[in-house]
C-alpha cells in the first residue's frame, strides 16, 4: 500500500484552472497525483473520455508526477487496484458539500482503508465549474481567466467558435 498516491477522480468535462489548482497543490503533499477521468461520465459529456484525457495530458506531460488515467466501475477498486488509498476532491461551496459527504461516507463503507481528502477551492475558483465554462463559452463570452488556452482552443472550436 502506497500512501505517497492520491487519485484524483472526476468528469473534467472540461478540465479547469480549478482542477488544475487542486492538482497542484494535491502534488505538494502527495508524491504523485493519478488525476482518473470517469469513464462513466461519457453520457452526455461535451468532450469524449479520449478526448479529456488528451487535453490533461497535453496540459501535465512535463510532470511526470503527476498522470493522467481512466476508470470504470467502484472508484475504490480503482484506488486500491493503484495501491493507493486516498481519494483527493475539491470543495467549493456548501452545496458540493451534501454530495462530497455522501459519497465519501459510501466509499468509506464499500471500502474501509480508502480514504477522501478534500481540499479546498482557492478563493480564484470558488465559483468555477466545467459546466458554467461551457455555458458561458457556448454564450461567446470571455472564459480565458477559467481554463488553460488548449482547453480555451478546444472549447472554441467545438462551439464552431474558431
Ligand atoms: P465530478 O463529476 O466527479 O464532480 P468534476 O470534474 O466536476 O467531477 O470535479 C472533480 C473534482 O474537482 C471534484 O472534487 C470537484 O469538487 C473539484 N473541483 C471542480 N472545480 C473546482 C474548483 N473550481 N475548485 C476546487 N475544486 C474543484
Amino acid at each position: 500500500m502506497n500512501r505517497h498516491i492520491a487519485i484524483y477522480p472526476g468528469s473534467f468535462d472540461p478540465f479547469t484552472n480549478g482542477h488544475l489548482d487542486i492538482a497542484r497543490r494535491g502534488l505538494e503533499i502527495f508524491d504523485t497525483v493519478i488525476l482518473a477521468v470517469a469513464k462513466n461520465s461519457e453520457k452526455n459529456s461535451l468532450f469524449s473520455v479520449a478526448e479529456r484525457v488528451e487535453m490533461i495530458t497535453r496540459l501535465t506531460d512535463n510532470n511526470p508526477r503527476l498522470q493522467v488515467e481512466t476508470f470504470d466501475g467502484l472508484l475504490v477498486d480503482y484506488v486500491v487496484s493503484k495501491g493507493a488509498r486516498v481519494i483527493l476532491r475539491g470543495l467549493r461551496a456548501v452545496t458540493d458539500f451534501e454530495f462530497e459527504f455522501q459519497l465519501a461516507q459510501m466509499n468509506h463503507t464499500v471500502c474501509s482503508q480508502v480514504e477522501t481528502l478534500f481540499m479546498m477551492t482557492s478563493p480564484n475558483f470558488a465559483y468555477l465549474s466545467s459546466s458554467i465554462v461551457k455555458e458561458v463559452g457556448r454564450l461567446g463570452g470571455d472564459i480565458s481567466k477559467f481554463v488553460p488556452p488548449l482547453v480555451r482552443e478546444e472549447l472554441m472550436k467545438k462551439f464552431g467558435l474558431l
